[in-house]
Parts: structure tokens; sequence; C-alpha cells
């Protein structure tokens, strides 16, 4: 018998890992392996996602018309430019069907996001690496990869799991390198979180700029994971193939409502910011202070090395055990690399403690 066969490259996928929410045998497990927010959603989004309810058997806005006027005027930018979607990994996969296709390239950084890979195979177009240098994306490494067939670079910034950024000059000079035909993607998943003053996440470059696009998300500081939802913000033309290739109705009515609380509460980013700015630090410090490598991070997680594959794994066994879920660095490339969240003050503080125990035991 001759069954279905996929499109041709379609199974060499590898199917995309995310990070374990439970652990089996233990109750209360501490979930730091997907950078979501341990403050939880705005109450308001909560509230406006339950009355949301009430009106599933209606079709939802397809436009999205009330969520990318909040997004517009909470990040100052206009509502025409902005796309919706499930997740800005819909985005992402629809800026990749959209702009490349069979025999044509894609470039990311070598230890930037699984995603960009994934969807570019999914869509029979080739994803090339190009190498970091201090695990930071280097934009002259990238240039030396471009070639004919080349149609889009993704650039995480800052970058997951590294969580090093690149500034604003470095963009713009790189932008400016790049051939024109090429379609600059600046994925800003944790720009809330960032507060170095030689960062942007892109906004005002895409309105200088008909070649460059930011995806940004309401899974990170807004706390929406499992809503689904993102944007992207976009020259006038690109949108409009966005607006072409989309499925009708991508993002659901209880999360356009949600979305639409969640940009109006300042209070919320708020708190989850300032308990960032003092744990990122507190984290950092603390796991520098076991004689661990710490990345530098301008996001909400740390990268620790811990100088051995074998290591890294008898650590992050070891967390398991007691109910700590992090996340092991194998598919990025870092197999002596741990990324670990952010979390609750306690939580951050079991961290520390169970690392250290497990840190002496391997090694004594
Ligand atoms: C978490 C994350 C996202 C968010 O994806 P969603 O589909 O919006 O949940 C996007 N890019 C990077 C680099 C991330 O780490």
């Amino acid at each position: 018998m001759r069954l279905p066969k996929p499109r041709a490259g379609i199974l060499d996928v590898a199917p995309y890992v995310g990070g374990r929410h439970s652990v089996e045998g233990v109750e209360r497990v501490i979930l730091l392996a997907s950078n979501e927010t341990p403050l939880g959603a705005s109450q308001n989004a909560i509230e406006a996602y339950r009355n949301a309810a009430e009106n599933m058997h209606r079709y939802c806005d397809g436009h999205a018309v009330g969520l990318r006027k909040s997004i517009g005027n909470r990040f100052c930018c206009d509502p025409a430019r902005i796309v919706c979607g499930a997740g800005s990994d819909e985005i992402i996969q629809m800026l990749i069907r959209a702009y490349a296709g069979p025999g044509e390239e894609l470039i990311f950084s070598k230890h930037g996001f699984s995603i960009y890979p994934i969807f570019a195979i999914g869509a029979g177009v080739k994803p090339v690496a190009a190498d970091e240098t201090n695990l930071t994306a280097d934009t002259e490494e990238i240039l030396s990869k471009v070639t004919d067939r080349t149609r889009l670079v993704f650039l995480a910034n800052p970058n997951n799991p590294t969580g090093t950024y690149i500034t604003k000059d470095t963009l713009v000079d790189f932008r400016e390198k790049l051939r024109e035909d090429i379609l600059l993607v600046l994925d800003g998943a944790y720009a809330e979180y960032v507060t170095r003053t030689d960062y942007t996440s892109g906004i005002e470059l895409v309105e200088q700029n008909e070649n460059i696009v930011v995806t940004r998300t309401c899974s990170k500081i807004f706390g929406l994971a499992a809503l689904r939802l993102g944007w992207a913000y976009c020259p006038p033309a690109v949108a409009d193939v966005l607006n072409r290739i989309r499925s009708p109705f991508n993002v659901n009515g209880p999360a356009q409502a949600a979305g639409i609380a969640a940009m109006e509460d300042l209070d919320h980013t708020d708190r989850s910011l300032a308990h960032n700015e003092e744990w990122l630090p507190w984290l950092s410090n603390s796991l520098a202070e076991l004689g661990l490598k710490i990345i530098p991070s301008a996001a909400n997680f740390v990268l620790a090395s811990f100088g051995s594959k074998n290591v890294a794994e008898t650590v992050y066994q070891g967390l398991l055990k007691n109910g700590i879920i992090t996340r092991h660095m194998t598919s990025y490339h870092l197999p002596e690399c741990l990324r670990i969240s952010v979390g609750l003050e306690d939580d951050n503080k079991t961290l520390v403690n169970s690392i250290k125990d497990l840190v002496s035991t391997t090694n004594g």
C-alpha cells in the first residue's frame, strides 16, 4: 500500500521540545524552565478572559482592532502596522512562509532561538547558523553567511537562551550593511525586561526601514503564555502580506479580550519588572558565588555553565528530584549549561541551595 507522504524535508524537522511542567511523584514543582513570569497574569486580564467566555459562540474580530489599538497605545506605535498572532511563534512561521521557500536560506545565530530552524525546515528553507562571539550574536559573522539565496535574518534580542543582546548602534550598522532585499526580523520576546539605555527592541527602526520587522509576545512579562498571543510591528507592505496569509481568526476572542486588559494594566508589568530587577542580579550573583560561569543576562533568566556536560546533567537531574525544573541546553549546543528562569523569592533561594548541595557532592 502506498500511503500519503509529507513534502520533502518535513521528516527532517526535530519537533520543538518545550519546558516540562511536572515531575512524577512531586506534588509542588518549582517551574524555572520556560521563562514565564512567576507573578502570574494581570487580574484584569483574568477577569476579561472570564467575561469573554460569555461570547464564545460568536466569531471574534478577525482583525483584532481593539487589541491592536491597545498595543499601539501602550507602545506608542501605529495600529495599522501591527499584525497579531497566536503567539509570536505563529508570526515567525508566517514570515518564513511568506518570504522564503525551497532552495532559499534563513540566517540565525548559532545559539539563537530553536524555533527559527524548525519553521525554516518545515517550509523547505535552509537554516544557516552564524557563529557567535562570547555567546552574543555577531553581525559580522551573519554578514559572512549571506548568499544570493538568503531571504531572512532572525535575531532574538535579547536572545534566548543566552540572555545577551546587541545594541541599537550595532543593529543600525548591521541593517546598513545587510542587503536591502533581506528581511531582518528582530524577536523582542524579552524586550520589556531590558532596562539598558543602549537597547532598542527596534519599533522605531521599523518606522525608518522597509525591511525590518519586530516580533513581540504576551507570553513573557505579560504572563499570558497559555493564551498564545503575540504581535508583529511591520512596514506597511509586510503587514499587508501577513494579513493575506494568516488564518482569518488566528487570535481567539478571549485572548484578544485578555490581551487588551493586559496592555492597559501598567501596574502589573511594573511589578514584574521590579521583581526581575531585584532577583535577576541576586540569582546571577548567587550562582556565580558557587563557582559557576554566568552569562550576563538582560532578560528574565540566566544561562549558567557548569563546565562540563556531565556536571550539568547531574545537576539538572538532581534538581528534578527536588522538584525544580530548569532547562538543560543540549539542543542549543550548550550541553554544559542550564537555563534558569527568575522565580519567586523562596523558589530562587531553594534553587540556589539545591545547586550548592549538588555541586558540592558532584565535585566531592
Ligand atoms: C518565549 C519566546 C518567544 C515567545 O513565543 P510565543 O509564541 O509568543 O509564546 C519568542 N521568541 C523567543 C526568543 C522566546 O524565548
